[in-house]
């Protein structure tokens, strides 16, 4: 069968791989029929994550239709037409009971120290994704339950319920947004698009999207953002003018490769109450070339910082590997701000979101801009990677 593999930093390629088979009375094969590649995917396609091997398929959001059931799946047969949850799930243990999905304490085989997922790295257990004609699906009881209703026609629909429409849904919970909240929600990718349609849905007054890619941000405009591109305006001095210095609820739809602002950030971190040295940072004449740092892991760390509202919580969906090493502890600490990060625990939302999707209320294929072949991912890969004209890519096996 067809899968897009690892093979090195920059370098994925559609291989022939070996049909997947069962291997344990709880496997599932699932036929793939829509794919995508994901934010998350980036991170492997740079090589900035440890722990990943070449002959890895990626792909963490797919669904399909079951081509084969092991003896002990229960609930799940040859012929349904489900979406997989990226995280591995076993549905028995303590953590999957609670709700807590994103950290079962079975589906990694490699450690009990965090939980499993399609696609990744050999530390979220190093299973093979989706991105393929064919995938095994470990625990399928658990993995393979959200079966698509007769009504919902189209792949498209129901697709990202797989992972980003939940993770966005998670930000705007774990940010704990109410009703009558301003919201920030930096990054304008996928997972901000989806965090600010549910930053609304769960009753925001106004909600802020913050990126630099006009595309981008054009889209989250039409969810009904008040858009702020940090190419051409300090995001902190714009939130703190439109809610009169109050401040908001910060969601990190980033992560660690966020593009840094010029001039720094340093400039921007006060601990003592003084206003920060705003001519550094506003004084692009100084330099003849201004640009950017490629990376500053701690960018969005630090503008939410500055602008969460006081005693609010950070929502991180935003993956963060441990490579970097400075933090802004004393500002969080003296402003009494919480951080909730982590995977989303996409099986706590899903049904739910389904419902929404079901009856009209949300329409998740807004996101969409490209579909192709998955013989074309590598090219998609390539694309996705630049951000300015590719939102989401839908690979058909
Ligand atoms: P993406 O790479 O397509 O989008 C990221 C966006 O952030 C880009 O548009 C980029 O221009 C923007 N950006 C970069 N620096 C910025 C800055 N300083 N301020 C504001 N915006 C900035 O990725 P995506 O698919 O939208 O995913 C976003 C993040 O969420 C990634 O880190 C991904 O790994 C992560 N993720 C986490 C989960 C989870 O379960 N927690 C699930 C899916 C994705
Ligand atoms: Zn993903």
């Amino acid at each position: 069968m067809k899968a897009l593999v690892y093979h090195g930093p920059y370098d994925v390629r559609i291989d022939d791989k070996p049909h997947p088979t069962i291997q344990h009375p709880e496997d599932a094969i699932l036929r793939i029929t829509s794919t995508a590649i994901c934010g998350s995917d980036l991170h492997l396609y740079h090589g900035t994550l440890p722990g990943m091997q070449p002959g890895q398929t990626l792909g963490h959001e797919f669904m399909g239709v079951i081509e084969e059931t092991g003896p002990e799946v229960e609930d799940v047969h040859v012929g349904d037409r489900v979406v997989i949850p990226f995280n591995v799930n076993c549905g028995r243990c303590w953590y999957c009971n609670n709700n807590m999905w994103s950290q079962c304490d079975r589906a990694n085989p490699k450690t009990k120290d965090i939980g499993a997922t399609y696609g990744y790295t050999q530390l979220l257990g190093g299973y093979d994704g989706g991105q393929a004609e064919y995938v095994r699906i470990p625990f399928a009881s658990a993995g393979a339950s959200l079966k698509v209703p007769d009504d919902i026609k189209t792949d498209e629909q129901v697709l990202f319920l797989s992972d980003i429409l939940p993770t966005g849904y998670f930000a705007a919970d774990i940010a704990n947004v109410q009703p009558g909240d301003d919201v920030a929600v930096f990054g304008a990718g996928p997972v901000g698009f989806f965090a600010v349609m549910s930053s609304f849905l769960r009753g925001a007054a106004r909600v802020f999207s913050i990126d630099h890619w006009p595309m981008r941000l054009d889209r989250t405009k039409s969810l009904g953002a008040e858009i702020i591109n940090f190419d051409e305006e300090d995001p902190v001095d714009r939130l703190r003018k439109e809610t009169n210095g109050k401040g908001v609820i910060c969601i990190d739809a980033v992560g660690f490769e966020a593009v840094g602002h010029f001039a720094g950030y340093s400039s921007h971190i006060h601990n003592d109450g003084k206003k920060s040295n705003n001519n550094l940072h506003h004084d692009h004449s100084t330099v003849s070339n201004p640009q950017y740092n490629p990376v500053n892991p701690l960018q969005v760390i630090t503008w939410m910082a500055q602008i969460a509202k006081k005693y609010s919580t950070i929502s991180i969906p935003g993956v963060y590997g441990s490579g970097y090493d400075q933090f802004p502890l004393g500002l969080l600490f003296n402003r009494n701000i919480q951080i909730h990060m982590g995977q989303c625990p996409v099986k706590k939302y899903n049904e739910q979101l389904l419902h929404l999707v079901e009856t009209g209320r949300i329409d998740p294929t807004k996101v969409i801009s490209h579909t192709m072949k998955l013989n074309d991912a590598p090219k998609g890969y390539e694309g996705f990677d630049k951000k300015s004209e590719i939102m989401k890519i839908v690979l058909k096996p």
